[in-house]
C-alpha cells in the first residue's frame, strides 16, 4: 500500500477556511475539504490582508487606457498598488509550494475568464482577465499547478490536480532528504505518470540519471526543473490512453477475449469522455492483483493520490 506525503497547498482563505467574503460569506468546496486530511494548507486573504474589512464594498478590474488597476467603485479608491505590494511580498516568503487553489472569477485571486471593466465608469466588462494576486502567483511560480475551486469540479482537471500535487510531495521529500538512489527510485515508480505527462521528459530525465557525473545537488535541481515542466501541462487522454494500452501488454497472454474486449470498450469509453481515467486504472489494479506484477504495482500512474479522495459524488458532479 502506497504512502503519500502531504503536499503544501496555498489556497485562497474564503474557500473553506474563513467567510472573508466581501459579503462576509464563505465559499464551500468538497474538494478542498476532503483535501485537508491529506495536505497542508496556507490559507491567505489578499483583500483582507491590505487592510478592506469584511464585509466591504466589492473591487473589480479596470482597465484604464491599457493599465489594469484594483478600483473600489463606491468609494472611488484603487488598491492596485497595496495589492501587487503584498501579493509580492507574500509569494516571495513562501518556499516550497507544491500547488495552489484560487476562488475563481475573484478581481484578486482568479487565475482566469475575470471580469475586466472598460474604464472607471463604464458598465462595459470582459471575462478576459486574471486576478491581481493570481497573476503574481502564476509569475512567481509558472510551473506549480494552479486550479480555482470551480475548475475542481471537473473529474479530468482535478485527477490531474491531485496527481502533480502529490508528486510533486513525493520529490520534495526525495530532493530534500534523498540519497541518489531515492532519486533512481522516484524515477522508476513514476514511470508511466511522466510517460503519459510529456513522453521527451521522461527519456531526458532518464538520461540526467543514468549519464552524469554531476553533484547530486544539480541533477536533483535539473531533475526538479525537468519534473515541472512536465507537470506544467495537463496530461492528455491519448498519452493516457497509450499507457493503458502499454500496461495491457503485461497481462495480454494471461486474459481471455471477452476481457481484453471489455478493456478496450471501455478504453473507447475514456477516450470519449465518458468515464474517467480512475475506472480504467481499477481495471488494471484488478489484473496486478489477479495476476501480480511488481513492477506495475508500484508505478505511480495506478494509485497517484490517496483513494479516498476518488470520492463518487465528485465523479457525478464532473460527468453530468
Ligand atoms: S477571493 Fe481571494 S480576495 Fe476574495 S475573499 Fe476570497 S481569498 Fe479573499
Amino acid at each position: 500500500m502506497r504512502s503519500y506525503e502531504r503536499p503544501i497547498i496555498v489556497s485562497s482563505k474564503c474557500i473553506e477556511f474563513e467567510p472573508c467574503r466581501y459579503n462576509g460569506l464563505m465559499i464551500s468546496s468538497d474538494v478542498v475539504a476532503n483535501l485537508k486530511k491529506y495536505a497542508d494548507f496556507i490559507p491567505v486573504c489578499p483583500e483582507v490582508a491590505i487592510g478592506l474589512g469584511v464585509p466591504r464594498d466589492p473591487v473589480r478590474i479596470v482597465d484604464d487606457g491599457g493599465q489594469n488597476h484594483l478600483y473600489q467603485p463606491k468609494t472611488g479608491e484603487c488598491f492596485t498598488s497595496e495589492m501587487e505590494q503584498f501579493s509580492e511580498q507574500f509569494l516571495n516568503g513562501l518556499n516550497e509550494i507544491d500547488g495552489f487553489i484560487l476562488k475563481n472569477r475573484s478581481p484578486s485571486c482568479g487565475i482566469k475568464n475575470v471580469k475586466r471593466y472598460h474604464g472607471f465608469n463604464n458598465p462595459g466588462s470582459m471575462r478576459d482577465s486574471v486576478g491581481f494576486f493570481a497573476e503574481k502567483v502564476k509569475s512567481h511560480f509558472p510551473n506549480q499547478p494552479v486550479e480555482d475551486e470551480g475548475r475542481l469540479r471537473n473529474i479530468s482537471i482535478r485527477e490531474d490536480f491531485f496527481t502533480k500535487i502529490f508528486t510533486l510531495a513525493d520529490f520534495r521529500r526525495v530532493k530534500n532528504q534523498g540519497s541518489f538512489q531515492d532519486l533512481l527510485d522516484f524515477h522508476s515508480r513514476n514511470k508511466f505518470l511522466l510517460l503519459a505527462f510529456n513522453q521527451e521528459n521522461m527519456r531526458r530525465m532518464g538520461r540526467l540519471l543514468s549519464s552524469s557525473s554531476d553533484l547530486l545537488e544539480d541533477i536533483k535541481n535539473n531533475y526538479c526543473e525537468l519534473l515541472l515542466h512536465s507537470l506544467s501541462e495537463n496530461s492528455k487522454t491519448t498519452s493516457n490512453s497509450n499507457v493503458l494500452m502499454h500496461s495491457l501488454g503485461y497481462f495480454s497472454a494471461k486474459l481471455t477475449q471477452p476481457e481484453k474486449a471489455f478493456f478496450l470498450e471501455n478504453l473507447e469509453k475514456y477516450r470519449g469522455g465518458r468515464i474517467p481515467l480512475m475506472v480504467m486504472s481499477s481495471l488494471i489494479k484488478s489484473w496486478i492483483i489477479r495476476f501480480g506484477s511488481e513492477y506495475l504495482e508500484k508505478q505511480t500512474f495506478f494509485n497517484p493520490y490517496p483513494d479516498e479522495l476518488m470520492q463518487v459524488s465528485f465523479i457525478y458532479d464532473k460527468m453530468g
